[in-house]
C-alpha cells in the first residue's frame, strides 16, 4: 500500500460489521437499514433488467431518465434549477462522486477544509488526490454539535482550494443552519473557494429543515459556479447496495468531475439507474413517511440510551445518534465499542476514527437507528440492563 493510503487500513464500518457478525450482536454500527426500500422500486429494477434497459454500457453521464429525474427532484424539493444534460452526473454512489470530485478539482498540495468529525471516505479521497486536509471541529454546544464560524474563517489560507461540507451531518446528526450556510457561501465567494457539499441525508431531517448550500445562489452571486452538490439513493430509498449517486453543479464543474469518473468506473450500473429515476418521482407522502418513521426510531433509541446513562446529542437529521459514554465512567470509545458485544450484544462505532485529533471525541460513540423498531427496543433493553 502506498504512503498516501497507508494510514487508512480497513474502514471502521467493515471492522464493526465483522464484529457484529462474529458475535451475533445487534449491529447499530454501520449505517444500513435492516428493511429494504419500496417494493415498487425493486420491481422497477427487475423490469429494467428483464426489458434489457441498462444491461449494456449506459451513457457516461447517466441514463437520460435518471438525469431528468435528478433535475426534477432538485426543483421539486429545493427550488433549484439544473440542466439534465450539462449539470447532472450519475455516479456509483455518493462515495464515487466524492472521490471523483476531489480527484478532478485538487492539485497536489491543495488544502481541503472539512468539518470534523468527517465521514471516513473524505480523508482517503483527499489523500488519493494528493491534497491536505484541514479539519474544522464541530463542538458540542447546548446539546448540538456546532460549527464555529470564526474557526472556519481562520482555517482558510492561500492554499485552500475547497470546503468539503456535509449536511445533515454524519456522525453528529447536526443540520447546518441558514446562518451557518450563508456564512459559508459568503466565505467561499470572498476567498475564491469551491464548496463540495455532501447532502446524502437531505430527506432525513427531523427538526428544522435541510437547506442545500446551492440554494444560497440568489443571495451570493457567483456561488452557483462554486458549488458541487452530491447526493445518492442509498439513504433516501433504503437500497444502500445499489450504489446510485449523483452530482449537480454548473457545467464546467460537472464536466471536470466527469473526466475523473470516466477513468474510475467509466459508467455506473445501468438497470438501477432506471429504478432510481422512478424512486425520485415517488409522491411526497413517501418522503414524509420515511421521515416520520425514522423520527420515531430516533426517539426509541435516544430514550433507551438516555435511560441507560449515556449523554445523548439529539440528532436533528441523519440516522445516527452520537453519545458520550463518559457519564458511564468510560474513558475510551474504541475500547468501549470493542467490548460492547460481549457486555450486552450491541455494536456501535467510536467517533474518534472520524477525527484527525481524536482527543476531541475520546468518549463519543455513534449508534445507527435505521433498524426495525423492535430491534431498537431490544437494543435499548440490552443497554439499559447492562449499564
Ligand atoms: N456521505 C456520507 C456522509 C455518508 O454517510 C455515506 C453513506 N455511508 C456516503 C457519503 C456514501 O454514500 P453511497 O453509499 O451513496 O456511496
Ligand atoms: N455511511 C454508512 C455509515 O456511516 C456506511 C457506509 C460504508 O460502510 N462505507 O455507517
Amino acid at each position: 500500500l502506498n504512503r498516501r493510503l497507508a494510514e487508512f487500513g480497513t474502514t471502521i464500518f467493515a471492522e464493526m460489521s465483522a464484529l457484529a457478525q462474529r458475535t451475533g450482536a445487534i449491529n447499530l454500527g454501520q449505517g444500513f437499514p435492516d428493511t429494504d426500500g419500496p417494493e415498487e422500486i425493486r420491481e422497477a429494477a427487475v423490469r429494467a433488467l428483464r426489458d434489457g434497459r441498462g444491461n449494456q454500457y449506459p451513457p457516461g453521464p447517466g441514463v437520460p431518465e435518471l438525469r431528468q429525474a435528478v433535475a426534477d427532484h432538485q426543483r421539486r424539493f429545493h427550488g433549484l434549477t439544473y440542466d439534465p444534460d450539462t449539470e447532472v452526473l450519475v455516479t456509483a454512489g455518493a462515495t464515487e462522486a466524492i472521490a471523483a470530485t476531489l480527484l478532478a478539482l485538487l492539485e497536489p498540495g491543495d488544502e481541503v477544509i472539512a468539518l470534523e468529525p468527517y465521514y471516513d471516505s473524505y480523508a482517503a479521497g483527499v489523500a488519493m488526490a494528493g491534497g491536505r486536509r484541514v479539519p474544522v471541529t464541530l463542538r458540542p454546544h447546548e446539546g448540538r454539535f456546532r460549527l464555529d464560524l470564526d474557526e472556519l474563517r481562520a482555517a482558510v489560507t492561500p492554499r485552500t482550494r475547497l470546503i468539503l461540507l456535509n449536511t445533515p451531518h454524519n456522525p453528529t446528526g447536526t443540520v447546518l443552519t441558514r446562518d451557518e450556510l450563508a456564512a459559508i457561501a459568503e466565505l467561499a465567494c470572498e476567498r475564491d473557494l469551491l464548496v463540495v457539499t455532501d447532502e446524502v441525508y437531505e430527506h432525513l431531517v427531523f427538526d428544522g429543515e435541510h437547506l442545500p448550500l446551492a440554494g444560497f445562489g440568489d443571495r451570493f452571486p457567483g456561488l452557483r459556479d462554486r458549488v458541487v452538490t452530491i447526493s445518492s439513493a442509498g439513504k433516501t430509498f433504503s437500497y444502500t447496495g445499489w450504489k446510485v449517486g449523483w452530482v449537480t453543479a454548473a457545467p464546467a464543474l460537472v464536466s471536470a468531475v466527469r473526466s475523473a469518473k470516466q477513468y474510475l468506473t467509466y459508467v455506473s450500473a445501468g438497470p438501477f439507474q432506471y429504478a432510481v429515476a422512478e424512486a425520485l418521482a415517488l409522491p411526497d407522502a413517501y418522503f414524509t413517511d420515511l421521515r416520520a418513521d425514522l423520527r420515531h426510531k430516533r426517539d426509541i433509541l435516544a430514550e433507551g440510551l438516555r435511560t441507560a446513562g449515556f449523554e445523548v446529542y439529539q440528532p436533528a437529521g441523519t440516522y445516527f445518534i452520537t453519545t458520550d459514554v463518559a457519564p458511564l465512567g468510560e474513558k475510551d470509545a474504541y475500547d468501549f465499542c470493542r467490548a460492547l458485544p460481549e457486555r450486552c450484544g450491541v455494536v456501535a462505532v467510536p467517533n474518534s476514527v472520524f477525527y484527525d485529533n481524536p482527543d476531541a471525541a475520546r468518549t463519543h460513540v455513534r449508534f445507527a437507528f435505521c433498524k426495525r423498531a423492535e430491534v431498537l427496543t431490544e437494543a435499548a433493553t440490552r443497554l439499559r440492563t447492562a449499564f
